[in-house]
């Protein structure tokens, strides 16, 4: 059993920005980064969205920059995964895969968000090459291309008129006859003249050798397939929050994202603080996953403080 000051739980952008103040602040954090070190950014190409990089980045890239700053103020990132935890006392507990039971009274959780798919052939050959999960992120390499999207949450809503306005035509598929999303998001939607709505339709094969090429998408009622000619390929059905170790502990909202109290970290156990996408469903940028990174070490150091620590 090892005792620790402040256990980091998580590898993207709110784990290793967590480290890096904590780190600066004395707090030698302990970091674990899961099972995808550095996060969703590993599977995306260029980032050009994150401020500070103005030629942009590539998503590995950039996560190894910010681990090599956590490790600069002597973070000790460790590349496994915490299996299980035991919040019952002032004393967090933690165990690694390896079985390695770890203690601290300051825990900051950092594990995100996997994005859904739809698990249709060529969507796993194709990523990076056509096929994404983040509109926000990528949308902008499909500039005045043609592109296809699936979903009807408020997430398929803001990203299809998000491309619709970069795009030169942009394919909401919608399996059924109506969307979830607010009606005023809808309303954007409809409203886009470059943006057309396939009722009942399904993606059923994203084609292409290298990249994609176009999307074979069937309607559910008819039967009637179609090719459409896209060059993106954009999935928007959710996004699972990496909370499952949490469950008893910490209060999740009914989609598992854990629940803080409004503008902070805190959650319903002191001492343990959650950052980036596995309390946020809203943003889920790495700018705001940093931010709220953050604020959870600048939470958990004056959690220490007041504890005496
Ligand atoms: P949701 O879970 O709300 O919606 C997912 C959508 O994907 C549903 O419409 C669902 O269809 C569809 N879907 C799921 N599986 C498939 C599939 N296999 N094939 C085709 N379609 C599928 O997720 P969101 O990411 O949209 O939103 C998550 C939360 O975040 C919500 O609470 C939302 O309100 C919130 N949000 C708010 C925003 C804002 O306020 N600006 C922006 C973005 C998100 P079906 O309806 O048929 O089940």
């Amino acid at each position: 059993m090892e005792q620790v000051k402040c256990l980091i739980i998580g590898s993207g952008p709110a784990g290793y920005t967590a480290a890096i103040y904590a780190a600066r602040a004395g707090l030698k954090p302990v970091l674990y980064t899961g099972p995808q070190p550095g996060g969703q950014l590993m599977i995306t190409n260029d980032v050009e969205n994150y401020p500070g990089y103005p030629d942009g980045r590539m998503g590995p890239e950039m996560m190894d920059d910010f681990k090599r700053q956590a490790e600069r103020f002597e973070t000790d990132v460790r590349a496994e995964k915490i299996v299980k935890v035991e919040f019952s006392g002032p004393m967090h507990k933690a165990w690694s895969e390896s079985g390695h039971e770890i203690h601290a009274p300051a825990v900051i959780i950092a594990t995100g968000a996997s994005a859904k798919w739809l698990g249709i052939p060529g969507e796993d050959r194709l990523q990076n090459a056509g096929v994404s999960a983040c509109a926000v992120c990528d949308g902008f390499f499909y500039r005045k291309q043609e592109v296809a999207i699936v979903g009807a949450g408020d997430t398929a809503a803001e990203e299809s008129t998000y491309l619709a306005k970069i795009c030169s035509k942009v394919h909401l598929l919608v399996r059924r006859d109506e969307m979830r999303a607010s009606k005023i998001m809808q309303e954007r939607v409809l409203n886009m003249p470059n943006l057309v709505v396939h009722w009942n339709t399904e993606a059923e094969e994203i084609l292409g050798e290298n990249v994609v090429e176009g999307v074979r998408v069937v309607n559910n009622k008819t039967g009637e397939k179609t090719v459409l000619p896209v060059t993106g390929f954009f999935v928007a059905i959710g996004h699972k929050p990496n909370t499952d170790i949490f469950k008893g502990w910490l209060t999740l909202d009914d989609s598992g994202y854990i629940v803080t109290n409004p503008g902070r970290t805190t959650t319903n156990v002191p001492g343990v603080f959650a950052s980036g996408d596995a309390q946020d469903k809203i943003y889920r940028q790495a700018v705001t996953a940093a931010g709220t990174g953050c604020m959870a070490a600048l939470d958990a150091e004056r959690y220490l403080v007041e504890c005496g620590y």
